[in-house]
């Protein structure tokens, strides 16, 4: 197959520190795999706990001296747009780098550019509008809200949409006047170096915004454990949240986290099945099925479960999968060896506990790369592993039900609670089931379809916080309650009893 590689490639990838490209201190670096030849095309540099303390030093003076914290919101929000419009001018670059380093089609990987830009032009209008609270206690108080952005942001970022997830982060830190230390994910460093370049166009201020790339272990550790950083905003495996937990406790950090899902689409026999069958379809195979929302364990009403499996598997093998870099591609290469061996031990382990009925290995005529047919298992039982874990492949699970409560039931049965996808035509069973159901967010009689003002994050397993809207805000402000005296101030007198 032949291997289209963009040009113009960096010769290597390196940090961003103080408005400077640099290397490790100690000239550490790490390799960087394309997933369709799975060959390293570049080295970059693999931050240590050095590199984060400069990146922090850094960031640190640009808050506690610059221009940017201090700037009116008109002004940030200025140069937030500003940062959209150059995302959007450079879209087809973004997308061709973001789909070289991923192996996410090139379709989707324009889609999630462009929601990159949309991300900051959410909040550059978002500050200008925001207002805070004042309340008044007649003739005694005025009290009002003093917001302030908090500090030096740690913001630790997954692989799956690299881009747009930095994107999600770095638009509510910067707009409300943090400065930022960014670890991307070491698997999909590629993309996120043009943030330097866009930031710089923009305007936004040396130090502002820094970047170390580097593994989880290292960098990311570091940046977990640096006592100068009071924030840090993950998204990641859930496993990978825990250890962040714990490492950031004797800190007693604002947490945020964006963890995995396992998340359930329940078809009953009353839907559209035509449109339950497009969204499900997509909601499990659209990014590759490397996607936190996805919804991977379809529960289908017993009348229709036969005709419904028959259906999807159909599409499922009609799906195209092949070279990232074709429009036409459906399912691309998955990001790495490492990952798409975890996903065929999954295709494996279902075959032990499942009815295959579309794909199961390696699609033919694709002999190397990361490529994975789309996989479906029938008659899946709720204790099966494919049921309960996160595979975060083009793999899905089909189990039936007969009742509204054993749907829910089932819906609700693993550990996390990130989506919910509800398929139904019976008003009071849409509502009552959406609001039982144990997840962040629900869609009912949708595929994953988010303005940005909802609130984004998980319940269980699945996340702490929410992101989103005045949430985002919320998470990179300090709220501080001031109150002032209108009259005297009536202390009980202690110490005046003698
Ligand atoms: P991951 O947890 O392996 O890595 C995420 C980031 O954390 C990477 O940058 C990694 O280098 C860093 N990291 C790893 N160990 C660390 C440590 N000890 N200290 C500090 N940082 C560390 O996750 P991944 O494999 O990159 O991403 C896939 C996961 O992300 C899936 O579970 C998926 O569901 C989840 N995800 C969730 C959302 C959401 O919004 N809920 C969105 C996208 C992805």
């Amino acid at each position: 197959m032949s291997h289209y590689i963009p040009e113009n490639l960096p010769s290597k990838i390196q940090h961003f520190i103080d408005g400077q490209f640099v290397d490790s201190i100690g000239g550490e670096t790490f390799d960087v795999l394309d997933p369709v030849s799975n060959e390293s095309y570049v080295q970059a540099a693999a931050g240590q706990k050095a590199d984060i303390e400069l990146a922090v030093a850094a960031a640190q003076r640009a808050f506690k001296t610059g221009p940017w914290p201090r700037m009116l919101p008109r002004q940030r929000s200025r140069v937030l747009h500003k940062i959209a419009d150059l995302i959007e001018a450079r879209d087809q670059r973004l997308a061709e780098l973001e789909t070289f380093d991923t192996g996410l089609p090139i379709t989707q990987a324009l889609g999630q550019a462009n929601r990159a830009a949309e991300n900051f032009r959410f909040f550059a209008d978002l500050i200008v509008a925001q207002r805070d609270d004042t309340y008044k206690v007649p003739g005694r108080q005025v009290n009002y809200v003093n917001r302030k952005p908090i500090g030096v942001a740690g913001l630790i970022t997954p692989w799956n949409t690299p881009f747009m997830l930095e994107s999600w982060k770095l638009a509510p830190a910067l707009a409300t006047g943090n400065t930022v230390v960014l670890k991307p994910a070491e698997f999909t460093p590629l993309s996120a170096s043009l943030w330097a370049e866009i930031f710089r166009e923009a305007g936004v201020p040396d130090g502002v915004f820094n970047l170390v790339n580097g593994l989880g272990e290292e960098a990311g550790d570091a940046l977990v454990k640096h006592p100068d950083v009071p924030l840090i905003s993950f998204t990641g495996e859930s496993r990978t949240g825990q250890i962040i937990f714990g490492n950031a406790a004797p800190f007693l950090k604002g947490l945020s986290m964006e963890l995995g899902g396992k998340s359930p689409a329940v078809v009953f026999a009353d839907a559209d099945i035509e449109a339950a069958l497009d969204a499900t379809v997509f909601g499990v195979f659209s990014l590759n099925g490397e996607r936190c929302t996805a919804g991977s364990r379809i529960l289908v009403e017993r009348p229709i479960y036969d005709d419904f499996v028959a259906r999807y598997a159909e599409r499922a093998k009609n799906i195209v999968v092949g070279d990232p870099h074709d429009p036409k591609t459906e399912v691309g290469a998955l990001v790495h060896p490492e990952h798409y061996d975890k996903v065929m031990s999954y295709v494996e382990i279902g075959k032990t506990e499942a009815r295959l009925v579309a794909g199961g290995g390696r699609p033919e005529g694709l002999e190397t790369g990361n490529y994975v047919s789309p996989t479906v298992f029938a008659d899946v039982a709720p204790d099966a592993r494919i049921f309960q874990e996160e595979i975060f492949g083009p793999v899905v699970a089909i189990t039936p039900f007969d009742t509204d409560e054993e749907a829910l039931e089932l819906a609700n049965n693993t550990r996390y609670g990130l989506a919910a996808y509800i398929w139904t035509n019976n008003l009071k069973r849409a509502h009552n089931f959406s609001q039982s159901v144990e997840a962040g967010m629900v869609w009912l009689n949708s595929n994953n379809v988010r303005d940005l003002r909802t609130p984004f994050g998980g319940v269980k397993a699945s996340g702490l916080g929410h992101e989103g809207g005045y949430r985002s805000i919320d998470f990179y402000t300090d709220q501080q309650a001031v109150h002032i005296t209108l009259n005297e101030a009536h202390s009980p007198r202690f110490g005046t009893a003698k």
